[in-house]
Parts: structure tokens; C-alpha cells; sequence
């Protein structure tokens, strides 16, 4: 038998519906909206057509109106135990080539742009004595 969709809540603002559909998605629960179209192209009949309507099934509306109840008292109680936060970045950044130069043997040398590499044929440069080199 189908169910009836219940309207638990209605918004003058488009965005503030998706957001909350969103979050009651989130927590499993089958959400839709009405006249969000209507609204969305002429935010002035907001009023005229009774707001967007959230809505959802008879089996989740009891669920569904305690969690906009809690957003509504202003909670935050996220439980951060069921929540899979993605790791910290750890990779460490690749060793930097250390390239010495063959004339004076200093390393303060570095690897010469593309086109001037194309241009000339040298592919590094040495900052101590100027040496150009490909290796
Ligand atoms: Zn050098």
C-alpha cells in the first residue's frame, strides 16, 4: 500500500528546504519537496503558494520532526564516534632531486625551465659559477 507524504515543515527560502532535506537524507530518511520550482523561479509567490513543503513518508515523520527539532533548539550534537573523517594528509612531499654541478661541485643548482631547455639544450643551471649542463 503506498504511504502518504506528510508535510513536516515549509520555508519561504528554497535553500533552507534543501538543506534540510539534505540533512534528513543523511540520516536515512526519504525526503521530498513541493513548490520548490515554483519558488525557485519567483521567490515573491513564496507566500502565495504556502512556502516549500517538506516532506516524507507517514513511517518517518515522527523521526523526521525530532531531528528538525533539534537543529531548531539549536543543536550541534554531531556523534563524531559514526562520522569517518578522512586521514590526515601524510604523505611526505617527494626528495628534492639534488643535482651537483660537474664544474665547481656546488648544489646550488637548478633544473632549467622547458622552453629555454628546448631553446638552448641545457637542462641545468649552476647558481654558483653559471655552468649549464645536461646530465
Ligand atoms: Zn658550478
Amino acid at each position: 500500500m503506498a504511504e502518504r507524504l506528510i508535510t513536516i515543515a515549509t520555508f519561504n527560502d528554497v535553500t533552507e528546504a534543501y538543506i534540510l532535506k539534505g540533512r534528513l537524507e543523511s540520516e536515512g530518511i526519504l525526503c521530498f519537496l513541493g513548490d520548490e520550482h515554483i519558488i525557485g523561479a519567483h521567490p515573491f509567490y513564496s507566500v502565495a503558494v504556502g512556502g516549500v513543503k517538506l516532506k516524507v513518508t507517514e513511517n518517518d515523520e515522527d523521526e523526521a520532526r525530532g531531528i528538525l527539532k533539534q537543529i531548531w533548539q539549536g543543536s550541534t550534537n554531531f556523534d563524531y564516534d559514526t562520522i569517518d573523517l578522512a586521514p590526515p594528509d601524510a604523505a611526505e612531499p617527494p626528495p628534492v632531486e639534488q643535482v651537483t654541478c660537474p664544474r665547481c661541485g656546488s648544489t646550488d643548482t637548478a633544473q632549467r625551465p622547458y622552453l629555454l631547455d628546448a631553446l638552448f639544450g641545457d637542462r641545468y643551471e649552476c647558481h654558483n659559477c653559471g655552468n649549464r649542463w645536461k646530465p
